[in-house]
């Protein structure tokens, strides 16, 4: 039977285990954390990422978990409409899913032959031409056909196989929460549900997520702004967003006011810088792929990130799902490797750009910014991105 070994369960390693497992190979998933478990936030799935997932597993009861995002329109923190909510959508609409539910149904789709073992953290990776290669922990290694590190932007596997690529801060900090349904402040009639808002270095996003989102249902909101992260408690880094974004039209001010401080994730944003030069690593009788965080880390700004993890799964099932260990698989996995890396380096390039949007600040950059903004919102980078379709 053929063999891989899948380094991380974040959501790229889940997705693409399941994918193999039922094409039939025996997958070994390994996850440095004690339990697989989500992050208590939520994404959106834009269409391409939705097309890759459907194309997962068709049976994966994906239209459940994943609700339909709305236009919202951009806005400034004084309340002028920089673009105008289009309640009909652009044609491309996204949808919004709570990791939880996102979680539940990748690792139900896991299937019986997927063997997850958690509290082995990979250190080392071993290749060569006339052997399979080889993970360890330092303590045991395991051996198969195919390694995919799946285990983010710090993986261990990369920084072997491609050191050229480093991890690094992008210049922002991001503030992720999701108010429980029955904690969610009501919305003013007319308001639109969910938007975003714009300021000189700060951005405030706000998505509805379905009222069965997670069981009970919420908003989700991820604050951005520009330099480091904070190093106080979640509870002063709270006081100091609703102080920041403080007279931001609605619903800003009420959504930071029903979060609590234990349902704040900070973070600093990073990016790899380069990507990768290359996605896979021959060795004898198939070899390496890097897929998802651990490819392409990149600032959520049009957030592509986990889309694109799903597309690597996808393109990696349709390529090398079927593919005989030996000279087949690795020329499969070379094919991956030209194909997802020029597709990343797009999406970073539009992320780029994105950047400066959220980075504006000045008079100057930001009457600039406002007057281009009807090409540069997410919407609108995001739509040819969203063209994507898994290879046949
Ligand atoms: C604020 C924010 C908002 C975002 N919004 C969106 C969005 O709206 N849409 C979207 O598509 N993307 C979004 N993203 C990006 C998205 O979250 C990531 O791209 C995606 O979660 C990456 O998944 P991953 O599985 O590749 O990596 P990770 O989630 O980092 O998972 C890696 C896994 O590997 C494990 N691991 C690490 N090292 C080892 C090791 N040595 N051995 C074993 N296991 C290991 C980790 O414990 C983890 O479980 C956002 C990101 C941020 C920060």
């Amino acid at each position: 039977m053929r063999t891989a070994v899948v380094v991380g369960a974040g959501l790229a390693g889940l997705a693409t285990a399941g994918a193999l497992s039922r094409c039939g190979w025996h997958v070994v998933l390994l996850e440095r954390a004690e339990r697989v478990a989500a992050p208590p936030t939520a994404l959106v799935l834009w269409p391409n990422g939705r097309r890759a997932l459907e194309s997962l597993d068709p049976d994966g009861g994906w239209p459940a978990i994943i609700a339909p995002l709305p236009d919202g329109g951009v806005r400034r923190p004084d309340g002028q409409w920089l673009v105008t909510p289009r309640p009909g959508g652009t044609g491309s609409a996204p949808g919004a899913v709570h990791l939880q539910d996102l979680y539940d149904a990748l690792v139900a789709g896991l299937g019986d032959l997927v063997e997850i073992r958690t509290g082995f953290a990979v250190t080392t990776i071993r290749t060569g031409p006339a052997r399979r290669p080889v993970v360890g922990d330092g303590r045991t290694e395991i051996e198969a056909d195919l390694v995919v590190a799946a285990d983010g932007i710090d993986s261990a596997i990369r920084r072997t196989l491609a050191p050229e690529s480093l991890a690094a801060g992008s210049g922002f900090a991001a503030w992720q929460a999701v108010v429980p349904g029955y904690r969610v402040p009501s919305r003013p009639p007319g308001e639109v549900a969910g938007g975003e808002t714009l300021g000189a270095g700060y951005r405030f996003v706000s998505i509805p997520l379905g009222d069965r989102a997670a069981g009970r249902g919420g908003v989700y909101w991820v604050a951005t702004a520009a330099g480091a992260p904070r190093p106080e408690s979640p509870a002063t880094q709270l006081d100091l967003l609703r102080r920041w974004f403080a007279g931001w039209p609605s619903p800003v001010g009420d959504l930071l006011a029903a979060t609590h401080p234990e349902e704040l994730v900070p973070q600093e944003v990073r990016e790899l810088r380069p990507l990768p030069r290359a996605y896979a690593f021959p060795s004898g009788p198939g070899g390496v792929v890097l897929l998802g965080d651990a490819a392409q880390a990149m600032p959520h700004h049009l957030g592509q990130g986990a889309c694109l993890a799903f597309e690597d799964a996808a393109t990696l099932r349709s390529l090398a799902g079927q593919a005989a260990p030996g000279a087949t698989l690795t020329a499969a996995l070379e094919a991956y490797s030209r194909l997802r890396q020029p597709r990343a380096t797009t999406v970073v390039r539009q992320t780029r750009r994105m950047s400066a949007v959220v980075q504006a600040r000045g008079r100057l950059a930001l009457r600039a910014r406002d007057a281009a903004l009807s090409h540069l919102r997410p919407r609108i980078l995001s739509a040819p991105l969203s063209q994507w379709s898994p290879p046949d």
